[in-house]
């Protein structure tokens, strides 16, 4: 199955338009992301693919709400979708990361749950291609990050940081890259390494808490698209940093607006701050 380039609903060519392919088209950000790439005056849709093997391969590629005209069909071949894409927003599967940097084309990455190795993959192929990537691509999510590496720096180990996050009952890793992107934002600010500092579980006879840890507390449940506080907590007092997003398409708008500031990009590794100069 090869992408098909895409046309406008009257027929003539998208000119001038960024042409943004996808990587994971047939899963939840997927769909959104077929709706943001369609709504967005400035881009074109190359198309979308998904795993090999996956049951809507050669079905239209439609988002709820989708420009009816727009015939383009999910595609199980990433290379193919490369060769007609400006760049690729990928949000599938850690597991596909290594292939979708190895296409050389420059590359948005959504996709959570990625380890150190992941990581260290991404440093290097951004040393010959663009590369952006971000466990949240919403504008209110990277202000809070600013606040929260703020607040961190100007209160002392007194004031004890815990991260509360809740998402829907599929999500596949925990705690939520956003929680862990929360976490690394305020060890910034308080000058440690959250590696080292981090407790993401508690069970049982834990132990009195160590000033300094930042902690880490998961919910799952329903359909919620991602809820994030970071807390703030002292003698008598607690301060609490809060987003809540209500829908996957702010993160959808995010991420193909990273598309539009990556393209044409020189080699480099970028982040969501970049791309709203916070
Ligand atoms: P999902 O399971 O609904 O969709 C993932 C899709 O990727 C599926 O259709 C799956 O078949 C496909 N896929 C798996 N392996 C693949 C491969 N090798 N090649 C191509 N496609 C492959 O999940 P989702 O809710 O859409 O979330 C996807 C990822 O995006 C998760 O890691 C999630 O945590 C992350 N996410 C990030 C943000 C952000 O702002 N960065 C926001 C929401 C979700």
């Amino acid at each position: 199955m090869t992408a098909q380039v895409g046309t406008a609903e009257n027929g003539t060519p998208r000119v001038g338009r960024v042409r943004i392919g996808l990587v994971g088209a047939a899963g939840r950000m997927g769909q959104a992301l077929v709706e943001a790439v369609t709504a967005e005056p400035r881009a074109a849709l190359a198309g979308g693919v998904d795993r090999p093997g996956h049951p809507l391969t050669g079905q239209p590629l439609t988002g709820q709400g989708m420009a009816s005209g727009v015939t383009l069909t999910l595609g199980d071949d990433a290379a193919a979708l490369a060769a007609v894409s400006d760049v690729l927003i990928d949000f599938s599967s850690p597991r596909a990361l290594a292939a979708n940097l190895a296409l050389g084309v420059p590359l948005v990455v959504g996709t959570t749950g990625l380890e150190a190795a992941d990581h260290a993959a991404i440093d290097a192929a951004s040393q010959r291609q663009a590369v952006l990537q971000s466990a949240n691509m919403s504008l209110g999510v990277n202000l809070l990050a600013s606040l929260v590496r703020q607040a961190a720096a100007r209160l002392g180990e007194d004031w004890d940081i815990e991260v509360l996050e809740m998402h829907h009952r599929h999500k596949v890793d925990a705690p939520s890259g956003t929680a862990l992107l929360l976490g690394r934002a305020a060890a910034e600010g308080r000058g440690i390494d959250l590696e080292a500092r981090s407790v993401r579980v508690r069970d049982g006879i834990t132990g009195a808490r160590t000033a300094g840890d930042i902690g880490f507390a998961t919910l799952r449940g329903g359909s919620v698209p991602g809820d994030h506080t970071v807390i703030f907590a002292a003698d008598n007092e607690r301060l609490e940093l809060s987003h809540f997003a209500q829908s996957r398409a702010i993160f959808a708008r995010g991420a193909v607006a990273a598309a539009l500031w990556l393209a044409g990009r020189p080699a480099g590794r970028y982040s969501m701050a970049d791309v709203l100069d916070l």
